[in-house]
């Protein structure tokens, strides 16, 4: 059909959503989230979805990353438990023994050879929920052949670059929803596309997010909001609702700390620092 089918997301919206933490609740009540990624040089990817999923709220967080980033995790992160890859650099093999409730894959991890073998073999036996960015999408868009192993509510989360290697070249924002309709269908999963009006798409429709700023135009935003997606649905969120509900606080962290940062000098951390206040603004 040519509806436009759409509803914004705003704090009335996200408040029918949300889960009040309960007073009898033990860390395992609200999950755990493994992020593994990175890669020489981008092991920041990971440390910022990893201590962004603890802020969002869930119980506990893993974080799978090459060998050269265990004391980088370890002495900046100390809420968060490590795994390594037998690699220095890159990640060359997804088996671990822990049972997470959800899985965040791609942030940095690259796209070498060995990361692509290991990340097909993981899709081809994982039952997990996923929520995938970066180069997980990247290599999904050359190997388009691993999309069918996607467990069922997975969620991506492409910025304007990953989203074209993924569904192609669009002619204008009509058309790119469209074909972003039409993928999530094909593929039963939720889509995020990022953006200065970040769009989540599912079943057919789209939920247009209303906070955020230019400010968030800034290296690791993304990683941020991937952990804070994987927070939510460790948490027992639908995948619509961790990725609508993540898009809110993501955007509304960004527009409390810009009033503090102003719009240049805003970083990733300190969306993570001020996810706080989102959740605080929400009552
Ligand atoms: P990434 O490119 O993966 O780091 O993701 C960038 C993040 O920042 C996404 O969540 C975008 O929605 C957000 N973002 C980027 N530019 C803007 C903008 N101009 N206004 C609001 N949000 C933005
Ligand atoms: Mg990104």
């Amino acid at each position: 059909s040519t509806e436009t089918a759409y509803e914004l997301i705003g704090k009335n919206e996200v408040l029918t959503v949300y889960r009040p933490r309960e007073k009898y609740a033990h860390k395992g009540t609200y999950g755990h989230v493994l992020i593994l990624g990175a890669s020489y040089g981008k092991i920041g990817a990971v440390c910022l979805s990893s201590n962004a999923a603890l802020h969002a709220g869930c119980g506990l967080v893993t974080a799978y990353l090459p060998a050269v980033g265990y004391s980088i995790l370890q002495t900046s992160l100390p809420e968060i438990m490590v795994l390594t890859d037998k690699d220095e650099k890159i990640i060359t093999d997804i088996t671990f023994e822990i049972d997470p409730t959800i899985i965040g894959v791609g942030m940095g991890m690259g796209t070498d050879d060995k990361t692509i073998m290991a990340f097909g073999s993981f899709l081809k036996s994982n039952e997990k929920p996923l929520v995938l960015d970066a180069d997980a999408i990247n290599i999904l868009s050359k190997h388009k052949d691993l999309l069918k192993h996607l467990p069922k509510d997975t969620i991506l989360t492409p910025h304007p670059k990953e989203l074209e290697r993924l569904i192609g070249k669009w002619k204008n924002d009509f058309d790119k929803l469209n074909k972003v309709k039409k993928f999530s269908d094909q593929h039963q999963c939720v889509v995020v596309i990022k953006g200065a009006n970040t769009i989540v798409v599912q079943n057919g429709k789209g939920y247009v997010n209303t906070t955020g700023n230019p400010g968030m135009a800034t290296a690791g935003s993304g990683d941020v909001l991937t952990g804070i997606i994987s927070g939510l649905r460790a948490q027992g969120y639908s995948a619509l609702n961790a990725a609508v509900f993540g898009v809110y606080l993501h955007g509304k962290a960004g527009d409390i700390a810009v009033e503090k940062t102003g719009y240049q000098s805003m970083v990733a951390t300190d969306l993570i620092s001020n996810l706080g206040n989102a959740y605080l603004d929400l009552f």
